[in-house]
């Protein structure tokens, strides 16, 4: 053990001989590992860090392996996307108001970026924001809001002037979706369960104070929102062999009358293609501990959301018509995504939305193309164009 690796057991088992989780309570319990700097170690002290390197993380989480944990299900726009963008663009108050709550998972986060019209071009959108002495006026709507309905406050991105450019009009916000004008209708999916969600903002008034980073630098804030959406979702390394790869192969180990030549062979390619997965998270994991995601975070999520559908797929061939059976079709607002929990048919439905979710497929191969391997950008017409004259 390195002596930072020593130092930091030696806090965390001094924390954990002075906290017993089950006479304090679950919420409690995280509020004093925040407080005492053991959420996110390389966060600022003050904040539930310690200003340590990130690579700390991993020996404080074996410490408090078996102790309450997060719920990274729900708090995943929290955790993944609002924290880090809170972290980079917050003022002091923001970031003391909301990063304790959002970490013990008291407060729940969404994210109001897309809008019908405004998706893979988010920078096309038309929610606006006026200025109104401290506060600001919000009127839009918003699509596939993941979580509206469980959330206490949203990452929005809204337009503040309309006679600029589509980048240069925007401003970033915390947006209060207990405000009156706030309405959150649920959108049923594929799976037969509403996990997101339309907003409708009507009239919302959010004090200046809310405003994340400078006025009309909204797009600059929601690329840091965004890459870190991509590691999120993409660059949770794994087991080796583990997650649905696991539910595959012991389908295939305990069925042997299932077994065809051309499923082996398929089988065999996706165990290298989800173990290459797996090691590249670990790579772009070590590469994070070192700065803020970058573009490369892009051919990751696009490489998750691949091998999602191919083993969902060659799930659901393998168990022929029991795999398409599907396990509860009532109409649900589920919290979270549980891939591993659920059945076949679940899995196979619910991972079509991997490969459109925290950006599509064609989008991520564009930026790898233009961003990491340096090939000749798309043209952009509509670049230099005030975004109230733009076709819509
Ligand atoms: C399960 C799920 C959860 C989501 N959760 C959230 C959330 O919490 N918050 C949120 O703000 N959004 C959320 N989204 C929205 C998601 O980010 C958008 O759906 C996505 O960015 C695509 O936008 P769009 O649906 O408007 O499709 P469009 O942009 O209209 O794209 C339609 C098709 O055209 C292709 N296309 C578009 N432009 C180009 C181009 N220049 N070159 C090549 N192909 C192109 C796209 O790749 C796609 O195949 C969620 C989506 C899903 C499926």
């Amino acid at each position: 053990m390195t002596a930072d690796e020593t130092t930091i057991v030696e806090r965390a088992r001094e924390f954990l001989a002075g906290h017993d989780p089950d006479a304090m309570g679950r919420e409690a319990f995280l509020r004093a590992r925040y407080d005492a700097g053991l959420a996110w170690v390389h966060f600022p002290p003050g904040l539930g860090g310690l200003g340590a390197p990130r690579g700390l993380q991993a020996v404080v989480e074996r410490e408090f392996d078996g102790t309450p944990q997060l719920d990274v299900g729900r708090q995943a726009i929290g955790l993944g996307m609002a924290a880090p963008t809170l972290l980079t663009f917050g003022t002091e108050e923001q970031k003391r108001r909301f990063l304790r709550p959002l970490w013990t998972g008291e407060e729940l986060w969404c994210q109001l970026f897309s809008e019908p019209g405004a998706g893979s071009d988010l920078a096309t959108l038309a929610t606006r924001a006026v200025r109104d002495g401290d506060d600001w006026v919000v009127d839009g709507q918003k699509v596939w809001t993941s979580g509206a309905h469980m959330a206490r406050w949203a990452i929005m991105v809204a337009r503040t002037d309309p006679d600029v450019p589509k980048h240069q009009g925007l401003t970033y916000f915390v947006c209060d979706m207990h405000a009156s004008g706030v309405e959150v209708r649920p959108l049923r999916q594929i799976t037969g369960e509403a996990e997101f969600n339309e907003v409708f903002l009507t009239g919302v008034r959010l004090p200046d104070t809310l405003r994340l980073g400078a006025v009309g630098e909204g797009w600059r804030v929601a690329q840091t929102t965004l890459m870190n959406e991509r590691v999120a979702i993409g660059g949770t390394p794994g087991r080796r062999g583990g997650g649905m790869m696991a539910l595959i192969t012991e389908t295939w180990r305990t069925r042997p009358e299932l077994r065809t030549h051309d499923l082996h062979r398929r089988l065999l390619e996706l165990w290298v293609e989800a173990e290459v997965t797996r090691l590249a998270a670990v790579r772009l994991r070590e590469q994070l501990a070192a700065g803020t995601p970058g573009p490369e975070g892009s051919g990751m999520k696009l490489a998750f959301a691949r091998l999602n559908q191919a083993l969902s797929g060659a799930e659901v061939e393998l168990l022929r018509e029991e795999g398409l059976a599907y396990d509860d079709w009532t109409f649900r607002r589920s919290d979270t995504v549980d891939f591993v929990g659920r059945g076949p048919g679940y899995r196979y439905l619910r991972a079509k939305g991997n490969s459109i979710e925290g950006g599509t497929s064609e989008i991520l191969r564009t930026i790898v193309a233009e961003r990491v391997l340096g090939l000749p950008a798309e043209p952009r017409a509509d670049k230099d164009v005030p975004w109230k004259d733009l076709p819509r």
